[in-house]
């Protein structure tokens, strides 16, 4: 497959921060998508809550699933574009490395706990585990993965993080773009969970599908779908509509996307990093829609109580733990005590606090809760 000009390729990376001699039968971001899944990190994603916590059913989405489906759906576009695949793939099976237990509740549980020491940025903290938490390599700490690979990692970055991480912080300071990859992945992720999301919400009985009804992008499928298929079963017709919304939006970024690259004259991925905005991009009207199914599904489905109940309990998890390891750091692991500096300052041991927590899996911090408050901490 003959890559666009303008894609990631392993001649023009800006390489790893340990030099490594290139691999004989892969290519270099083929490496790094190996290391990733190779990775601890990457397997516990198998049990950490995406929306639903891990013990509610068998059926819903987890971290795991979740990324191998925004890998799916980046790798098709990549390929229509382009693009390098390899490398999409990569930052598709990371992102969300550094996501905490619990969803995006653990995380604001874990960032509140931190306020006095930097906070807790789960793209941040993504890339943390690949560059340092991974211990691995005899070489090196973390996967030491390519630069292209950890740009695409760090989505989003504060300020005051960014000046603290030298080259790979600079696109925040500068306001330039990221590789097109990077920008995929980042679209590839909100159209995988906008969909499997309304997916697990109906299968769960928390959203009924009349609910949908005035969202244009379900809409727009269900009332066709209904209108070729009238004999199907509800349940079919909705598996039929959500695969018709991926591919109607999908669609739409490969063809906008081809467009605006053609549009802009990039030649290579120097220029996409300077171009004003970033190339791989909705239409206007596609984004208007998403827009409009992502509020929904916060309104209705973040927001349900069934959700918000089971996420009040995990905040208390989170920082029960917190406190709980802060006040005595002897119950950490031994390989986490041995990171405390000498003297221990406070600062210091939240941080390792915190990768220890965001590190563990929904059922782990949910057993260590359950450890620490029986021993009488
Ligand atoms: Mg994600």
């Amino acid at each position: 497959m003959k890559l666009a000009s303008y894609a990631a390729q392993d001649a023009a990376s800006r390489g790893r921060r340990y030099p490594e001699a290139s691999p004989a039968h892969r290519s270099e971001y083929q490496r790094d998508r190996d290391r990733i899944i190779h990775s601890a990190a990457f397997r516990r994603l198998e049990y950490k809550t995406q929306v639903f916590i891990n013990h509610e059913g068998d059926l819903f989405r987890t971290r795991l699933t979740h990324s191998i489906e925004v890998a799916q759906i980046a790798r098709s576009v990549a390929r229509a574009l382009g693009l390098n695949e390899d490398l999409t793939e990569a930052i598709a099976l990371a992102h969300d490395l550094g996501h905490t237990p619990f969803g995006h509740s653990g995380q604001d549980a874990l960032n509140e706990c931190l306020r006095d020491y930097g906070g807790f940025e789960h793209n941040l903290q993504s890339l943390r585990v690949v560059d340092l938490l991974e211990e691995r390599y005899a070489e090196f700490p973390g996967l030491n993965l390519t630069f292209e690979t950890r740009e695409g990692i760090l989505k989003h970055c504060s300020v005051k993080n960014a000046r603290e991480l030298g080259e790979l912080g600079k696109r925040f300071l500068e306001k330039t773009q990221p590789g097109l990859e990077a920008q995929l992945v980042n679209i590839a992720d909100e159209i995988a969970y906008n969909n499997h999301d309304v997916d697990d919400g109906l299968r769960s009985g928390l959203l009924m599908h009349e609910q949908l009804k005035p969202i244009a992008l379900f809409a727009g499928q269900y009332d066709e779908v209904r209108r070729r298929y009238p004999d199907i079963p509800p349940r079919r017709a909705i598996y039929e509509t959500i695969r018709r919304m991926i591919n109607h939006v999908v669609t739409d970024i490969i063809d906008n996307s081809r467009r605006r690259i053609a549009q802009s004259g990039i030649k290579d991925i120097e220029d996409v990093r300077r171009h004003p905005e970033p190339l791989v991009a909705y239409t206007p009207e596609v984004a208007e829609k998403s827009r409009e199914l992502k509020r929904f599904l916060r309104q209705n489905l973040y927001a349900h109580e069934r959700v918000t109940q089971m996420m009040g309990e995990a905040v208390k998890v989170v920082r029960e733990l917190f406190e709980a390891f802060m006040r005595d750091p002897c119950l950490l692991p031994v390989q986490y005590q041995e990171k405390l500096g000498k003297p221990d300052a406070a600062p210091n041991r939240a941080r390792i606090v915190a990768d220890y927590i965001a590190g563990m899996t929904d059922r782990y911090a949910l057993r260590e809760h359950t450890r620490l408050l029986q021993s009488g901490v």
